[in-house]
């Protein structure tokens, strides 16, 4: 089993990805959509409807993954779609002020205590790179603290996460992000609030801010151990610095009011996306006025986007938005519980050891048995297992994140029909993961 081979099963699917190479880097548009983690060939998806995604070969998979979080609702949801085109048939953008934004604002407003204010952009990474520049403007310091294995998009400070000793300086993690850019960024151990203390120690009047992932699912699920936030915003008081929350994957999705709304930690600035764009490129920023009010135009810090508050965008978003009720969140939790109590059985029948990590209705499965509290834990899981059950549930139609460092996401269309379709995978897919033979071991 040194060199997995997976059935040729999706021919189509190949002839689309090999097209895709000739003129697009690696074939794809965001890294993870290549299955380099899983081997194999990625499904090129044509169409969406419910709790089902089908490939252009044809074949219906029930979607965990939904498109990363944002469909919520499942994909073509009648009342989205509906808006979007009602949206598109008056224009699809003015490059001005459009009510739309006013009400997605006043939506994101009401839901989230702690956002006076909020500024719209298209993309989660375009969020978190603006809150952090409003946080070295309002504060007038450069550097900030982030923790390893938590991702923010891509943006260049932010994009380094080596060095997991104590406030030690960051190497950039990839090629084209320079010493400078990731020189002022700390990278600290997760769950670790000694680390951030120690932090602030060493360099006084120097942090803007902290960001963090509100509830981390970019190492997979890692919730924050109780009173983490609580710490890192207590901290920040204290020190003179911002507490930023990246709620780009939890707002919205795991409570009417996000991650937020479960552990009322007040941050000073929050960032939202996924979700809240209902499939269309929107995020956003927000947080306490008196600091919002120092971004352009009635503060000197600039931010600015041709398409930003798009008018197709929100009116996605704001459809989304307003069909996740108390009754949505509740559905969502149970169809999530249910999914996580199908999982964690058909592991343990084949004896496969594991931890299902949650963080509301998100979850993850680590092939591994310790608690993961951070991303060297995370990293120690036998990811080779993960690659075989992924297979495994890929071929019975069942469409996981491919890489066993992703959130799992549910929709409330997931029904009775597809969960029943999960239920029938798993117990090949646990009896894959436990025959599995860790390829470094197999090719000696
Ligand atoms: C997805 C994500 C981002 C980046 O959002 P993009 O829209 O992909 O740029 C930032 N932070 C978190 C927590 C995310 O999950």
């Amino acid at each position: 089993m040194a060199c997995v081979s997976y059935p040729y099963e999706a021919p189509v699917s190949q002839s689309l990805y090999d097209r895709a190479a000739v003129v697009t880097p690696g074939g794809v548009n965001s890294p993870v959509r290549a299955f380099r983690a899983v081997g194999g060939t990625p499904r090129f998806m044509v169409s969406g409807t419910g709790p089902y995604l089908t490939d252009a070969d044809g074949r219906e998979y029930v979607d965990l993954v939904c498109s990363w979080g944002p469909m919520i609702l499942g994909h073509a949801h009648p009342a989205v779609t509906e808006a979007v085109q009602a949206a598109v048939a008056r224009g699809t953008s003015f490059g001005t002020p459009g009510q739309g934004e006013v009400e997605l604002a006043e939506e994101i407003v009401a839901r989230v205590a702690p956002v006076d204010q909020v500024r719209l952009v298209s993309s989660g990474t375009e969020a978190t790179m603006s809150a952090i520049r409003l946080a070295r403007g309002f504060t007038g310091r450069t550097k900030v603290v982030k923790f390893a294995g938590c991702y923010h998009g891509h943006v260049d400070a932010l994009l380094a996460a080596a060095g997991s000793g104590v406030a030690t300086f960051a190497l950039p993690d990839t090629p084209g992000v320079t010493g400078a850019q990731a020189g002022d960024t700390l990278v600290l151990p997760y769950n670790d609030l000694e680390a951030v203390a120690a932090a602030f120690a060493e360099h006084p009047d120097e942090i803007a801010c902290v960001i963090t992932e509100a509830s981390p699912g970019n190492m997979g699920v890692v919730p924050p151990r109780e009173g983490f936030n609580a710490g890192l915003k207590e901290l920040c008081e204290r020190h003179g610095a911002l507490y930023i929350s990246d709620e780009v994957m939890t707002g919205f999705r795991v409570s009417k009011a996000g991650w937020y709304g479960l552990d009322g930690v007040v941050p000073d600035l929050m960032t939202f996306g996924k979700v809240m764009g209902g499939g269309f490129p929107a995020a956003a920023f927000g947080g306490r006025a008196d600091v919002m009010a120092h971004l352009a135009p009635a503060g000197p810090v600039y931010q600015a986007g041709t398409l930003s508050g798009n008018p197709i965008a929100t009116a996605a978003g704001l459809a989304q938005l307003r069909l996740l009720d108390d009754a949505a969140y509740e559905r969502l939790d149970a169809v999530s519980a249910e999914v996580r109590s199908l999982v964690t059985e058909a592991l343990t029948k084949e004896g496969v050891a594991h931890r299902l990590q949650r963080a509301g209705n998100m979850f993850s499965v680590f092939f591994t048995d310790e608690d993961v509290v951070d991303y060297a834990a995370a990293k120690r899981q036998e990811a080779f297992r993960f690659t075989a059950f992924f297979h495994e549930m890929l071929s019975r139609g069942v469409y996981l994140p491919p890489s066993a460092f992703e959130a799992w996401f549910v929709s409330t269309a997931l029904d009775e029909r597809a969960v029943e379709r999960i239920a029938e995978a798993l117990p090949h897919a646990a009896r894959a993961a436990a025959d599995a033979v860790d390829p470094a071991e197999s090719s000696a």
